[in-house]
């Protein structure tokens, strides 16, 4: 047999080297502004058209290159920035593979134009493919711009593979704002299709995640700072009660590079234990400097993975320096967030001992009658209580007056739950609420037990789509408009969930450049906390969107049934109890919550029997 193994032409060693270098648009923007940032600009300039698929461009103000480097740029391991080996243990730039351009060049239609400082022409080049199809000297500004066009217009099955331009400009964003943030002493301008998305100055890091995040931003931050001889850390954290269920700002940096380390976000959390509700994660920007050759960040090809020679010992120091942020700035003691129904101890069952199955509860049950609790607590008590309770009836009042009219406990839709007999729930259904969580009831084969808070997300999420696809969600006007403050971003988001928003009951008004002015708001919505819940709703629909799955109308009612149903912990009147059973087995999928969790199990009397043999 004749032999077979040909070395693979550079063009096509290069496609499949960008494979690993680019994987979508964002790749091709955190590659350029390393560049930049490499040739120490002090102004960089992003500019995207279509989420990065027409159009990245990135313009900077840095030493540039003569031809030949401009030529040689391409070639792939081509790098000024480390000769040897040895220099892989001492890092002091962002980029070091050589490879991002020729790997980019390989898949897209590249345009550059360079100067450096003393030549008096600079060059512009126009490659490919990987072909040099043009090369000549042109008058040019001091510094390099580099545009990136047609991505992946040779690979077919690598552009189709794309998401959406809204998902991929998320992807751009995200590692914008993660580049920014490192480097606060380089001003950063990012234009999306024409609109100045960011215009950030160059400044201090503080106004920096100021002007990325918003003013609003300003007065969460607690200083971090700690110098010891493994290592110097400095940033901020954001205080205990601005917390978010929602990740989003947590930030780590080594040596001025993002990183990703579910080890260091640990200690950070440990820090923060006892002064945040559980599921929250507080956020961060952590800046850590160690030495150049303690640190490994070649174990990743896209480089966010770290590893550091003494990891442990870095775990303890984070972990202090925040404790000791935390104490400093008088947040822990200072601390004094709303009650949560959730937070306080479990109603002690047990205690009702023989009685338990004729205890029916209402919304003025209290747990602490019995011991001579403070004045205080109990009335903490019964709001929480009555809150639940209205909350929960207004999402069943709506249902009640659409196509559901008429449904009760006892006709179709339960039956066909239940279908393998004419199974029913009992006229004379009573409910009881166990531990302030479950709701059981009888059915004809045994139990129904039904958890409050996933039954009433089901009942929620259902009822915000209905309003958003016929448009008539219930709006509570507010006496007084909330002005409330949002990021440039975050403003963007909004815009593009308005429609939505408004359909389920919000309406505001933007001023230019000012806070945005809320006016009305859903009426299940009405005792939130419309800041949270708006941050929340922007978080989500930014997360979904980036997952690509959900359309933004069930992002947004997922999320929105998320933050408004009862919780666990909540009591609820008798009359909430079967309203929400009602309200469930009136909805178009029951069996699961929006998150796709069981909202209910049943028990048959055949289990129960077995039981007792
Ligand atoms: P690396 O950054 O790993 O060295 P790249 O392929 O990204 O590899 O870039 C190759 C070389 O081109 C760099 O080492 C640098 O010398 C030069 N270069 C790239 N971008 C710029 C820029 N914006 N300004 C000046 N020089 C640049
Ligand atoms: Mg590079």
């Amino acid at each position: 047999m004749a032999d077979i193994i040909r070395l693979l032409p550079d063009h096509v060693a290069n496609q499949i080297a960008a494979g690993e270098v680019v994987q979508r648009p964002a790749s091709v923007v955190k590659e350029l502004i390393e560049n930049a940032i490499d040739a120490k600009a002090s102004i960089i300039k992003l500019i995207v058209k279509d989420g990065g698929k027409s159009l990245i461009q990135v313009v900077d103000d840095g030493m540039g290159m003569s031809a030949t480097d401009a030529r040689l740029s391409f070639e792939r391991h081509a790098t000024s920035k480390i000769t040897d080996a040895q220099d892989l243990f001492n890092l002091n730039t962002k980029g070091f593979r050589g490879e991002a351009l020729a790997s980019i060049a390989a898949i897209a239609h590249v345009d550059m134009q360079t100067r450096t400082e003393n030549q008096e022409l600079g060059t512009q080049l126009r490659i490919e493919g990987s072909k040099v199809v043009m090369q000549e000297p042109t008058v040019a500004p001091k510094g390099t711009s580099v545009a990136v066009k047609n991505l992946f217009f040779n690979i077919p099955a690598r552009r189709n593979f794309l998401k959406s331009n809204q998902v991929e400009l998320r992807h751009i964003t995200d590692e914008f704002h993660r580049v920014a943030l490192a480097h606060p002493n380089i001003g950063f301008h990012f234009f999306n299709n024409g609109f100045e998305l960011f215009n950030l100055p160059k400044t201090n890091l503080r106004q920096r995640i100021v002007h990325v995040f918003g003013s609003k931003m300003n007065e969460r931050l607690v200083p971090v700072e700690e110098e010891t001889q493994v290592a110097k850390i400095s940033g901020f954290i954001c205080k205990p009660e601005f917390a978010k269920k929602s990740r989003g700002s947590q930030f780590f940096f080594a040596n001025d590079r993002f990183i990703k380390s579910p080890y260091l976000h640990h200690a950070v959390m440990a820090a923060f234990e006892g002064l945040i509700k559980p599921d929250t994660v507080p956020g961060y920007f952590l800046y850590l400097q160690v030495a150049a050759n303690s640190i490994d960040i070649n174990i990743h090809p896209t480089k966010t993975e770290v590893k550091f020679d003494d990891e442990n010992t870095l775990y303890a120091i984070l972990r202090s320096a925040v404790k000791h942020a935390l104490g400093q700035f008088n947040v822990a003691p200072a601390l004094d967030f709303e009650r949560d129904p959730n937070l306080d101890p479990p109603y002690a069952y047990q205690r009702k001992g023989a009685v338990m199955p004729k205890v029916t509860f209402d919304a003025d049950f209290n747990p602490f009658e019995e011991k001579s609790g403070p004045e205080g607590v109990r009335r903490a008590s019964q709001r929480t209580s009555a809150k639940g309770w209205e909350n929960l009836y207004t999402g069943l009042e709506t249902i009640a007056s659409h196509e559901f009219q008429g449904n009760s406990v006892e006709t179709a839709p339960t039956e066909k739950l239940f279908d393998d007999t004419d199974e029913t729930v009992l006229h004379d259904v009573s409910t009881f609420q166990l531990r302030r969580k479950y709701i059981v009831t009888t059915i004809k084969s045994g139990l129904l037990v039904i958890d409050q808070n996933r039954a009433h997300q089901r009942v929620l999420f259902e009822q915000f789509l209905r309003e958003m696809t016929i448009d008539e969600g219930l709006s509570q006007q507010l006496l007084f408009p909330l002005e409330l403050n949002f990021s440039s971003e975050e403003l963007r988001l909004l815009k593009e969930i308005e429609e939505n928003l408004r359909s389920m009951g919000f309406s505001f008004t933007y001023r230019a450049n000012g806070p945005l002015s809320v006016e009305g708001v859903p009426l299940s919505a009405e005792r939130g906390d419309i800041q949270q819940l708006l941050d929340e709703l922007i978080a989500g629909y930014r997360e979904g969107i980036s997952h690509g799955e959900l359309s933004p109308a069930e992002i947004l009612a997922r999320t929105l049934s998320k933050a408004l149903a009862v919780k666990n912990g909540e009591a609820l009147a008798a009359e909430s109890q079967l309203a929400l059973v009602n309200g469930l087995f009136s909805c178009k999928e029951p069996m699961l919550s929006p998150f796709q969790k069981m909202t209910y199990i049943t028990i048959s009397e055949s289990d129960i029997d077995k039981k007792f043999r």
